[in-house]
């Protein structure tokens, strides 16, 4: 069949930012049903999608010493940013008819289940839809790191980080309309080079254990499934 998926399972992360759409801060509630519908349409084909969302729409750990608040209050804020948005990111997907689970890193059992592997990993199997809350529990890391370290816990096949531009550029594109796009580099080469795409944490966790990465536009409709369906969008980093 044309239509057939070429992952089984994929990891998605999201900025809190993506979220904001043409916004400067919050939640857009366009921007949450468009990505709503752009992963409806993956796991309509069968890809059971693990999600990790960020909290940089909100708030982000290394703004708190400019307010005063010391640095680990801060990234516990960060952190449940990240709770804010996948709750109202798991709304938008049970408006399409998708079932869901939030789990949180920071146990809060009147709002989402507690992070627990196995449970997450049968949800996956049954078709629901598991959105990672909290970040990794844990101060001064990134939710890039999250996304990986979940990915390698339920067994993805794939992390796609959606971002804003098309993919990993040699210099940002945002600044410099001659940046070149890379379609494919190993980890070794996103590690030398420090590309800003994702936190050295991140991509030398996805190294050692060799889950490949493909960055790509998020807002481009049709993205994730024609990534899925085996077509080369964005950059593919891999071992
Ligand atoms: N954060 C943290 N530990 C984690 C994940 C996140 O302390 O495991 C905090 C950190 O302060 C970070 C904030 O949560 O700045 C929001 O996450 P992130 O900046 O990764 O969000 P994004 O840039 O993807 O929106």
């Amino acid at each position: 069949m044309e239509n057939k998926p070429i992952y089984r399972r994929i990891l998605l992360k999201l900025s809190g930012e993506a979220l904001m759409g043409s916004g400067q801060f919050g939640i857009d509630p366009s921007a949450l049903n468009f990505f709503a519908f752009e992963v409806k349409a993956i796991h309509d084909l069968g890809v059971q999608v693990g999600i990790v969302i960020g909290g940089g729409n909100i708030f982000r750990g290394i703004q708190s010493a400019a307010k005063g608040i010391d640095k680990v209050s801060g990234d516990y804020m960060g952190m449940l940013a990240t709770v804010i948005n996948s709750l109202a990111f798991q709304c938008a997907l049970e408006a399409l008819g998708l079932e869901t689970r939030l789990q949180t890193a920071i146990t809060m059992t009147s709002v989402a289940e507690p992070y627990i592997r196995r449970k997450a990993i049968r949800h996956l199997e049954k078709g629901r839809v598991v959105i990672f809350g909290g970040g990794t529990g844990l101060p001064n890391f990134t939710t890039d790191t999250t996304a990986v370290l979940r990915a390698i816990d339920i067994g993805a096949d794939l992390i796609v980080k959606g971002t804003k531009v098309d993919g990993i550029f040699d210099s940002d594109p945002m600044k410099n309309p001659e940046a070149k796009l890379l379609k494919l580099l190993t980890f070794n080469d996103a590690i030398i080079h420090n590309l800003a795409v994702m936190d050295q944490t991140a991509f030398t966790l996805c190294r050692d254990h060799k889950i490949p990465i493909v960055v790509l536009n998020i807002n481009k409709q049709g993205n994730l499934l024609k990534l899925v369906q085996g077509e080369s969008i964005g950059s593919l980093v891999t071992s």
